[in-house]
This record gives structure tokens, C-alpha cells and sequence, in this order.
């Protein structure tokens, strides 16, 4: 490796993702997977480039895929950025949008990958602390002196903040990027690309992973303004003239065109992420009020570390973050109801 890159690897401890064990009788609630397979069309529509066209170079525009969401989302193809994972859109929105010399302000608990693309291109981190109720604070946003990126709702919390408060913020940055991380808007907050219309520092980033049960495919996007999409085209084309694979491009259109069953599934993980809040407080715990496809919790009378160790050794993954101030909590996705009251049950067990 090139001295220039070990040193800054070096220094850049490098993002853990959640445990992906190889058995498949393990009940998976720690990475905010979804839980139901993504639309038959999507499927489909995977067997017919399978058969068509993987001889093929994908279009590196990634023209039809880009129209598609574009017209899901009513705005020009021209705003649309499409990458491998929302990761890879977040990892080339830090290189197009943040300089060094001026600080990127993020929360501080927020989604561990922001602090590690912070190091990995040298930039000044400036955090921001949740408040005690695990909010996101506003106001030290309107001070920033670079760009800003949050997720909405944030994680690994849950908890929302809502377009005025959004506004607020774009108001307060006229002249600082700001990026929204919408991977889990779809399970119950309104989208930031509501207010792209009147602000052009805005860049709304989404995933496939996550209520479009897409996560094996890495698909994620950026909606902002052209110039914004075209530095993003400029940083990708630097490295990779080719976007995403000709499945990836397939099964993604193919889901936003199932919007029945993406209506379905999203409701099915919002009602079971409410009843089971509701039975967990039954139980004793703190759930935070969560706005995604999980749940951040607490029991004053149990040590979060054990917990999750006796969950797993009872084939029940879920997120345990061994850092200051949530050391006393368990992220858990949100499964199928029979997965949660599997869960529960486990839990009532060692209660
Ligand atoms: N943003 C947030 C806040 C996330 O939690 C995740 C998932 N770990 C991502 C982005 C990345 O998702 P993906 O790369 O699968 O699109």
C-alpha cells in the first residue's frame, strides 16, 4: 500500500458493520434489515437481465433508473444520483461537498460511518451531542462553518426531526451543503425532498436497503440540484465509469414500479414496531420513539452487554454499541411478528 494511504488508514479505524452470520436459523435483528423478500417484479424482472444481457456493459448514465426514481419522486433525472449502497453516495458526497479547513458538522451519536469518511479524507469533525432525551439539537446547526449531514431519523436513536426544524436549518446554511441520510424515512417521517424546490444546498440521500428490502443489491441515491448531481458525477466518474450492475439497475426499477407492495410491507413493519414498543414498555423498558425500522432500548434492570450476549446465545442477533452513553442500550430491527414475539418471549425468559 502506498505510504500516503497506510498513514491515513492507519488512523482511520475503519467502520464494523453488524455481525452477518452464515446459518439462516438465526432470528436477524441487527442490522435494520427487512424482514418480507423485496416484490416478485423485482425478482422477475432480475431473471430476465440474467437471461437478456450480462454480456453487457451497464449504461454508465444510469439514464432509465435515474428517470424512474426521478418521476417517483416528481423531479428531472437530472437530479437524481444513483451508487452502490447509499455508503457510496455518502463516501462521494463528503469528497464533492466538504472541504478541508472547514469543519462537517454531524450529531454526535449518529451513524458511525460519518466519523470514519471525516478521517478517512481529512476533514475537521465538528459534533454535535444529542440532547438528554437523545434529540438532535438545532440551533448549534445554524453555526456551522462547513457542511452539515444528519440522518433523518437518526441512528442509532430512531428519533425524528421534522421539516420546520429541516428548514430552519437550510436557512441558517445558505451557503453549506447540507445532506439529509433518509435511510429509514419510508417507516414514518415526511422526506426532506419536500423543501429541494426551494433550497439548492440541499442533497437528500436515500437507500434500496432498507423498506425496499433491497439491501443485497447496494442501490442508494442523492436527489439535490443539477450542480449538485454533477459533482457527484464528476467524483464517481473518477473512479468507476460504470454505476451500478445491470440486476442492481433491473430490480430497482422494478420496485418503484410495486408500489402496492412496498404500501404493504412499510405499514406491516410500522404496526409491528408499535406493538411491540407497546409490549416492551409493558416489560419495563425505555423505547425511545422511533421513527425507522428499529428500536433503541433500556431496562434499568438489565445490563444491555449481557442481554445481548444471552440473546445470541439463543440465535437472536441484535446491536449492542459498546460506547459511552449508550452502553446501556440494544439496537433492534424490526422483523416479522412471529420474529418479535420470538424476541419478546426470549426476553421475558431472562427478565
Ligand atoms: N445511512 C444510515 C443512517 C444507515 O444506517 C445505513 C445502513 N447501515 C446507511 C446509510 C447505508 O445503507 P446502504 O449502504 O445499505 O444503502
Amino acid at each position: 500500500m502506498s505510504k500516503y494511504w497506510s498513514q491515513l488508514v492507519k488512523q482511520t479505524d475503519p467502520y464494523v458493520p453488524g455481525e452477518q452470520p452464515s446459518t439462516s436459523d438465526v432470528i436477524k435483528l441487527n442490522t435494520n434489515e427487512n424482514p418480507y423478500p423485496p416484490s416478485p417484479e423485482v425478482t422477475q424482472a432480475i431473471s430476465r437481465q440474467l437471461n437478456d444481457s450480462l454480456r453487457l456493459y451497464p449504461p454508465p448514465s444510469v439514464d432509465d433508473l435515474r428517470e424512474t426514481i426521478g418521476d417517483y419522486y416528481g423531479v428531472n433525472k437530472n437530479q437524481v444520483f444513483v451508487g452502490n449502497g447509499s455508503d457510496e453516495v455518502l463516501a462521494f458526497s463528503f469528497m464533492a461537498f466538504f472541504d478541508p479547513g472547514k469543519p462537517v458538522m454531524f450529531p454526535d451519536i449518529t451513524y458511525s460511518f460519518y466519523p470514519v469518511y471525516a478521517r478517512l479524507f481529512q476533514l475537521e469533525a465538528r459534533t454535535v451531542p444529542l440532547t438528554d432525551d437523545f434529540s438532535i439539537p438545532v440551533e448549534p446547526f445554524f453555526h456551522a462553518k462547513g457542511g452539515v449531514i444528519f440522518p433523518n431519523p437518526n441512528a442509532p436513536t430512531g428519533k425524528y426531526l421534522n421539516l420546520e426544524a429541516i428548514e430552519q436549518i437550510l436557512i441558517h446554511n445558505p451557503d453549506n451543503v447540507v445532506i439529509v441520510d433518509e435511510a429509514y424515512i419510508d417507516f414514518g417521517g415526511e422526506s426532506a425532498i419536500n423543501l429541494l424546490d426551494r433550497y439548492d444546498q440541499l442533497l437528500v440521500i436515500q437507500t434500496m436497503s432498507k423498506s425496499r428490502s433491497l439491501a443485497g443489491l447496494r442501490v442508494g441515491y442523492a436527489l439535490g440540484r443539477n450542480n449538485l448531481i454533477e459533482g457527484l458525477n464528476r467524483i464517481k466518474n473518477s473512479f468507476n465509469s460504470y454505476t451500478i450492475d445491470r440486476l442492481a439497475i433491473a430490480g430497482a426499477r422494478a420496485s418503484f414500479q410495486d408500489e402496492a407492495y412496498f404500501q404493504k410491507t412499510r405499514a406491516k413493519i410500522i404496526r409491528t414496531r408499535n406493538r411491540v414498543t407497546d409490549e416492551l414498555k409493558q416489560l419495563g423498558f425505555n423505547v425511545i420513539d422511533s421513527q425507522a425500522n428499529f428500536i433503541f432500548i433500556t431496562h434499568s434492570g438489565v445490563n444491555a452487554g449481557q442481554l445481548y450476549q444471552q440473546l445470541k446465545a439463543n440465535n437472536i442477533y441484535v446491536r449492542y454499541f459498546d460506547r459511552p452513553r449508550i452502553n446501556h442500550y440494544l439496537r433492534v430491527s424490526i422483523g416479522t411478528d412471529e420474529e418479535m414475539d420470538i424476541f419478546l418471549n426470549q426476553l421475558k425468559n431472562v427478565l
